[in-house]
């Protein structure tokens, strides 16, 4: 293979992405049943996909630059204003359009393990990520975080609920957590999945926002997980309209195709049908947890639509007699499940037994 020597510094110096699609390795993915990347396997809303189909005739002509109707929808959905959002291709480029709003070289980006795209932002930017390990029940070490902050931390990151540990931290323990953080330091809060959390004290910090609070603080959502749109790619940033305006200045904000512009509208006016696929899900995600817990694993409950376990037998070990049996889960530093529809979450459970019996004959 030729060694191209072209490459930016950010680019040769960066190690390779952790990001999903790299845990597979040689298996076709495509012939599994998909509890490894955290979709929703219920699909969109009907009217979701119905606005899909409605736009896609006029696709010869270019959508809406600027999301309008969607920031629209955002605003009045959560009472702020139009100003309050920025739009992007799914949650990632939201975090790639932090990156070039906030980092310089030399800056570090401080987090807990969490999401590989916070690490890809730094790597990129020449910034360093320092990583504060979780605490022994998997949640957030804020004191930790807080204690880690030096004079060139730029961003600190939290992901609520976490992935890959479906962990969480309450909403007073965020508040007085960000009451803490130097006014210079950018807070970044991923929300992926806290529409899928139950616990009453797992409370979104846009309210934070909506509140005008004087701290750089962004909050990332994102329509893959709870609207079921992962292969539409649209999320967006809620913070303050000074902060969105220079996030706008950012080349990667080409924004999202008409077609999920249209269904983002769509599936957010359809609150109905995701709060009953909600129920569905959260149903899931308690019969995986007793199940796993009746055969010895070590489960650490979870607020998302995924459960992080430790089956006592190596994590990689476990995804490949999975994947031979025909289910793709995930493998970290343990295992990790998406919910996936009752069918599934039996078939998973069925197959668990089958393996983990067979690894205790082989012993
Ligand atoms: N943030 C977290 C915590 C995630 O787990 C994911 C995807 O798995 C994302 C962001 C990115 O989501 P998307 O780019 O599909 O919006």
């Amino acid at each position: 293979m030729k060694e191209w020597n072209v490459f930016s510094d950010a680019v040769a110096n960066k190690p390779e992405s952790r990001r999903a699609s790299a845990n597979f390795g040689k298996t076709d993915i495509g012939r599994l049943v998909r509890m490894g990347l955290n979709e929703n396997p219920y699909g969109m809303s009907p009217k979701a996909l119905n606005a899909i189909a409605e736009t896609a005739a006029g696709s010869n002509l270019y959508g809406d630059f600027q999301a309008n109707e969607l920031k629209k929808t955002l605003a009045e959905y959560y009472g702020m204003s139009y100003d309050n959002f920025i739009t992007a291709a799914g949650s990632s480029a939201c975090i790639e359009l932090v990156g070039n709003t906030f980092l310089n070289p030399g800056d570090e980006v401080l987090m807990c393990p969490t999401f590989a795209a916070f690490l890809d932002m730094a790597y990129i930017h020449q910034a360093k990520p320092v990583t504060v390990p979780l605490k022994s029940d998997l949640t957030y070490d804020l004191e930790g975080l807080l204690e880690a902050v030096t004079e060139k931390t730029k961003i600190i990151v939290i992901c609520n609920p976490n992935n890959p540990t479906g962990t969480y931290v309450s909403g007073d323990s965020l508040r007085s957590f960000i009451d803490r953080v130097p006014e210079d330091i950018v807070i970044v809060m991923d929300e992926a999945y806290i529409e899928f959390s139950t616990a009453p004290d797992c409370e979104s910090m846009i309210d934070l926002v909506r509140q005008g609070i004087e701290k750089p603080l962004l909050v990332l959502r994102t329509f893959s997980k709870y609207y079921a749109m992962a292969g539409v790619r649209v999320g967006y940033v809620a913070a303050a309209p000074e902060l969105i305006a220079a996030m706008k200045k950012c080349p990667c904000n080409c924004n999202i195709n008409k077609m999920g512009q249209a269904a983002a509208v769509a599936a957010m006016k359809d609150q109905e049908y995701y709060q009953e696929v909600k129920a569905l899900v959260v149903a899931g995600r308690k019969y995986i947890e007793t199940e796993l817990e009746a055969m010895g694993c070590r489960v650490y409950h979870s607020q998302t639509n995924f459960i992080y376990f430790d089956a006592h037998v190596s994590p990689e070990w476990l995804r490949d007699r999975l994947a031979e049996r025909g289910i793709m889960i995930s493998s970290n530093q343990i295992s990790r499940v998406s919910v996936g529809t009752a069918k599934e979450n039996e078939m998973f459970i069925g197959m668990m037994k089958e393996v983990l019996e067979n690894a205790e004959l082989a012993s």
